[in-house]
């Protein structure tokens, strides 16, 4: 049985402990050891390690679990949206589905690139004009995507990030960054320490460890 460690913790009191403990156990999706490519292209960041949503959300119980401790936090802290806003991962979009269902809430789509990368336009539901948004995603790392790059695509078109919501964020400044700013409504389930460094300074690179390997074969390697 993998243990939970200190590299990756359950941070909501709400969500019942031996859930966690079924994911980390069943799903499997953290690694502290190997080195990744993401987004999976030239300009992609490596890691040491990674923590994937797609093993978790495979799992209906997994993908219930976390959108009913979502509900019971976005009823703390009253948080009440014209729309859920996440990228069109299909890992991510069980989820984003099931909070928009007990939040009564619709939800729209980002593009998402196989790679990892977001594209350029909505391919399902709208972000209206005026209207505010809950950011959610599954993973997020880096901090980049509900910190910065989901809030600034919903006010291209015309709306505001109120609040967000991921079940796994990192460690990285931007993370504390975006905990400051939203305070009680940046919510994470979990919260993990995976190290990331630009391609030019990736201490796996200078050591013997070989080319990096897509993110991909971790998130999808059968369990
Ligand atoms: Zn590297």
């Amino acid at each position: 049985m993998e243990a939970a460690t200190d590299s990756s913790r359950l941070v909501s009191h709400t969500f019942p402990r031996p859930s966690w403990h079924r994911i980390l156990r069943e799903a499997r999706p953290f690694t502290d050891v190997g080195h990744y490519r993401y987004p999976d292209d030239a300009e992609g960041n490596h890691t040491k390690g990674f923590f994937a949503i797609e093993p978790v959300t495979r799992s209906s119980d997994f993908v219930d679990a976390i959108a009913d401790d979502i509900e019971s936090w976005a009823d703390r802290q009253s948080v009440d949206v014209d729309v859920i806003f996440a990228p069109a991962q299909p890992a991510v979009r069980p989820l984003a589905q099931a909070v928009g269902a007990r939040l009564e809430t619709p939800t729209a789509f980002w593009e998402y690139l196989p790679s990892g990368r977001y594209g350029d336009r909505l391919v399902d539901g709208s972000v209206p004009r005026g209207s505010s948004a809950l950011a959610l995603n599954g993973v997020s790392l880096q901090g980049r995507c509900v910190g910065l790059r989901l809030p600034q695509f919903v006010e291209s078109l015309g709306g505001t990030v109120v609040a967000a919501a991921v079940f796994a964020k990192g460690a990285t400044e931007l993370v504390r960054q975006t905990e400051q700013r939203l305070g009680d409504r940046f919510y994470s389930t979990v919260q993990v320490d995976v190290p990331i460094y630009p391609a030019s300074a990736c201490p796996l690179c200078a050591s013997a460890h070989g080319p990096p390997r897509s993110w991909r074969e971790f998130a999808e390697a059968r369990r």
